[in-house]
């Protein structure tokens, strides 16, 4: 496994990526092969545990190769709008499609290309970016009428960053791979806000050469990169981490209505916890709209629910004991009955209210 983080300094590539780039853009002039496909952003990397990568400044002369690739961008939601933009705000050569096009209007305003389906936009595209709602949509997406399996072809690409679980990854890899061209899973971590700061983490697996291919175009769009083996396990440790996440969120949900029903100001355990070894960005930052009951959406309640169930099919695959988990599922569910679906997730803490538990008859 290898892990790739962003620092303060300049950025970088190795040759063998590099030269990935260029024989995957067939229309990069000779004289700028060998260099990144996309402008490298202002801050560097440097090497985690294994991999080793050569370092290369951000010049006029990348620009240009980022300028000559064509990158695709289905799927403009909450995360996928500001990944694009940070993609075109680079110098990219975007094409977006989203379902509702409307979407699609302030990318293209920003320069984007548009094109009217999934299979247009990868048959004009040479790596193409997915970042859909869950597995039904990730597979309508790829694999269905007008998907993007029927625009790819050999030295193509397909990088999925929606969150699904492993089987649903590997149809779309086997599809796409039957086309010709390489297949890339590519879940995030991090919310709304990293997506608009190109602070994201991409949990990768699948095809190597395709993962330093779009390593620089990853690194537009994100602070670190694991690459983590087969298809599947990019998926996999997703929902892991969401997993720990949903179950943080609903005992975090728990202590803030505890502490106010036992007379306690919910404001100050929020501090409380802040300086100390449970300490959590996500506490900071969602517990005080939490205790006014507002929720305004990041990472909407129905993804993280369906990042739960997931998470649970996992490891039941495995016999895997979740009861924490499972319990914490529940909750969830509870909270998508009451039509709070599209809110934050944080909205699990309406769950805990007695007023939905035991609604009115
Ligand atoms: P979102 O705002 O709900 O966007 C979902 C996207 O999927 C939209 O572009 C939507 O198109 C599209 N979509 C849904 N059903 C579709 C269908 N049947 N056919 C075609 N397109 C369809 O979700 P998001 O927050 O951006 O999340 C996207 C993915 O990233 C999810 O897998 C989520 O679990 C994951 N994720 C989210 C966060 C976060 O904090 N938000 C963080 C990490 C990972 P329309 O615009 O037409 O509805």
């Amino acid at each position: 496994m290898s892990c790739l983080v962003k620092s303060n300094y300049s950025h970088q590539l190795s040759s063998t990526a590099m030269a990935m780039c260029s024989s995957f853009c067939p229309q990069i002039p000779n004289q700028l092969r060998a260099r990144p496909i996309c402008p490298f952003p202002t801050k560097p990397q440097f090497t985690l545990s294994v991999k080793a990568f050569s370092s290369e400044t951000s010049n006029a002369s990348s620009k240009a190769d980022g300028l000559s690739t064509r990158i695709g961008f289905l799927g403009l939601g909450i995360m996928g709008s500001p990944m694009a933009q940070n993609l075109i705000k680079a110098g990219c050569d975007v094409t977006v499609w989203n379902r509702t096009k409307i979407k699609c209007d302030p990318l293209i305003s920003l320069g984007a290309k548009y094109k009217s389906s999934p299979q247009e936009v990868a048959a004009s595209c040479d790596v193409t970016f997915a970042m859909l709602a869950n597995p039904e949509s990730a597979l309508e997406v790829a694999c269905g009428e007008h998907g993007a399996a029927s625009g790819m072809s050999s030295g193509k690409g397909y990088v999925d960053v929606s969150t699904v679980d492993g089987a649903t990854s590997k149809l779309i890899s086997g599809r796409i791979n039957a086309t010709g061209a390489s297949f890339l899973e590519a879940p995030v971590s991090g919310s709304k806000k990293p997506a608009e700061d190109g602070q994201l983490i991409f949990l990768t697996a699948g095809d190597k050469s395709l993962y330093e291919l779009v390593a620089p175009l990853l690194d537009i769009m994100g602070k670190s990169r694991f690459y983590l083996g087969d298809v599947g396990n990019g998926a996999a440790m997703k929902l892991v981490v969401n997993m720990i996440m949903g179950s943080m969120m609903a005992s975090f949900s728990e202590g803030l209505l505890l502490s106010e029903k036992v007379g306690l100001d919910p404001s100050v355990l929020v501090e409380v916890v802040s300086q100390g070894a449970i300490s959590s960005p996500m506490y900071s930052t969602k517990g005080p709209s939490m205790i006014q009951s507002t929720y305004p959406t990041a990472f909407p309640l129905k993804h993280q629910q369906k990042d739960l169930r997931l998470a649970l099919g996992l490891a039941e695959s495995v016999s895997q004991p979740t009861p924490i988990a499972s319990a914490a599922n529940e909750l969830y569910k509870v909270a998508k009955s009451h039509g709070l679906s599209d809110q934050d997730f944080s909205a699990v803490i309406e769950a805990l209210k007695a007023k939905l538990q035991n609604p009115p008859k």
